[in-house]
């Protein structure tokens, strides 16, 4: 059995439990950014399918698979009838565990994932005045998801840090109110630099870039902008230079 240590053992705590998937297909969207179709016989049964839903996964070792590193990435396309649901990879370098195992997975292939602490955007009845939604490649996918769910007459400002040229090549939905604007990262203040200033009073907030991005963009939103509690999710996707999650301990994984 593969190893998960500490944040394994937490999980287990938290009883989470192990949902299998199996890799049905894998499509190139972009030249560094892969759609893999999986489908998985539990899942459904026990996850809310709303905008931004994402999932703990347990992708092993590049090297031996003797370990194996939590990871979390977000459901889309899932269709509850037939347990199939699609998730979308950044293939980054230097590559980590869960990018070097999309780069190179195969229909058949199986992963394992935990359902614990999934985020929900809802869509209120009355809309915001607007919605500004921050990220880049590796929240695109929950962007696209919160753009699905926004009726047209919603009114969106978007921005995306471009940390490859190729960023522009991942598809987005069409969304008639959205304005995409792209911003070149040139260091973690590039984000927050870039947020035209505008009266956001009656506005909701999505930010889930970069952790280095989202310390510049939290004084701008909250002290500049009025963002406060209730109109404000942020979180940070991925961390530049570090690894993001931990992995899981034999005793954990052998239950
Ligand atoms: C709730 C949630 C949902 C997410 N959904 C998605 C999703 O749908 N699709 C997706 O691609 N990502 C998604 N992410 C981000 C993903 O979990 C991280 O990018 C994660 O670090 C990738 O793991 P890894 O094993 O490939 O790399 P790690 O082992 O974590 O990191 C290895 C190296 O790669 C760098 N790195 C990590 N991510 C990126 C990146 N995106 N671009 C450039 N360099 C990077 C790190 O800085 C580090 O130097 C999500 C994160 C969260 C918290």
């Amino acid at each position: 059995m593969a190893k998960r240590g500490v944040s394994g053992v937490i999980m287990r705590g938290l009883r989470a439990k192990d949902h299998n998937l199996t890799v049905l297909d894998r499509q190139t969207l972009a030249p560094h950014f892969v759609r893999i179709r999986m489908s998985s016989p539990t899942l459904f049964g026990n996850l809310d399918l709303a905008p931004t839903a994402w999932l703990r996964f347990w992708f092993p070792d590049t090297a031996d698979g003797a370990r194996e590193y939590q990871r979390g990435y977000t459901v889309t396309d899932a269709d509850s009838a037939t347990g199939e649901f699609s998730v979308n990879f950044v293939l980054h370098t230097p590559a980590g565990p869960a990018s070097a195992w999309a780069a190179t997975v195969q229909p058949g292939d199986t992963v394992q994932a935990m359902i614990y602490g999934s985020t929900k955007f809802e869509v209120p009845d009355e809309l915001a005045a607007g919605y500004l939604l921050i990220g880049d490649s590796a929240s695109m996918p929950a962007i696209a998801s919160i753009l699905e769910a926004l009726p047209a007459e919603a009114s969106v400002e978007c921005y995306l840090e471009e940390h490859d040229a190729a960023d522009h090549e991942i598809p987005m939905p069409d969304h008639p109110g959205t304005t995409i604007h792209w911003v070149p990262r040139r260091g973690p203040g590039s984000l927050a630099a870039a947020i035209e200033a505008r009266d956001f009073t009656g506005w909701y907030a999505w930010v889930a870039p970069e952790a280095g991005s989202l310390k510049a963009l939290r004084p701008r939103l909250r002290n500049e902008f009025g963002f406060g509690k209730t109109d404000l999710y942020m979180q940070a996707y991925w961390v530049e230079g570090k690894t993001m999650g931990t992995q899981r301990g034999v005793e954990e994984s052998a239950q």
